[in-house]
């Protein structure tokens, strides 16, 4: 048995999810991302789930003690015993020392999906949705300035209010001022991988699981 504990580390519109999901698959490991854990937490009524929803309904962040309890709860299941890809978690240097507690001391892989800002910028901005059926899509127009149409449903396609430049740079801001020290973190344990994020998202799968292959080892279980 292998074990492949990965934390996948991407910023916006670095294509973290599409590959996600497909290591996840390939590697029969849950995808756990912490959006999902406070989503079922808070649905599943337990006692860290009511905690969580107290903070999110006064609008106020989940602390490092919270959400490293409903990670560690997380990661008892049983299907995490061949590993896991971890998402949006560690998100602090906290975090990341519990995480290796949790995990006793075993290495980890930190994957960091790299795309310059300018090539996010441009993905990003391009996004658009539909505004019926609410399909995302990728315009195709340079200036931004013609009509676009769902090719679905035939209704107009708008930028979402997320994806406007200022909302996008202020999101590529935090996610170096979050990340920059986690990074360092891994890299001290030669735990890093950096993987291309433009090449095509194939190509990156493939590299991905190159380097999984290459670096994770089967005594580390
Ligand atoms: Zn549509």
């Amino acid at each position: 048995m292998k074990c492949t504990r990965l934390v996948l580390i991407g910023p916006p519109g670095s294509g973290k999810g599409t590959q996600a999901t497909r290591i996840c698959a390939r590697y029969d490991i849950p995808w756990i991302s912490t959006g999902d854990i406070l989503r079922a937490a808070v649905k599943a009524h337990t006692p860290l789930g009511i905690q969580v929803q107290m903070l999110l309904s006064a609008g106020e962040l989940v602390g490092d003690d919270l959400m490293i309890d409903l990670v560690r709860e997380r990661l008892a299941h049983e299907d995490t015993a061949r590993g896991f890809v971890l998402d949006g978690f560690p998100r602090t240097l906290v975090q990341a020392e519990a995480l290796d507690q949790m995990v006793g001391g075993k290495p980890l892989l930190a994957l960091v999906l790299e795309v310059p800002e300018a090539e996010l910028e441009r993905r990003l901005t391009s996004r658009r949705i539909c505004t019926r059926c609410k399909t995302l899509t990728t315009s195709n127009s340079l200036y931004g300035s013609e009509e676009e149409l769902c090719s679905k449903c035939g209704a107009v396609l708008i930028t979402r209010d997320d994806d406007n430049i200022v909302t996008i740079r202020a999101r590529l801001e935090n996610y170096r001022r979050l990340t920059a020290p986690l990074i360092d973190y891994y890299q001290q344990r030669n735990w890093v991988a950096r993987i291309d994020g433009t090449r095509p998202p194939d190509e990156v799968t493939r590299n991905i699981a190159r380097v999984i292959d290459e670096r994770m080892d089967l005594r580390d279980c």
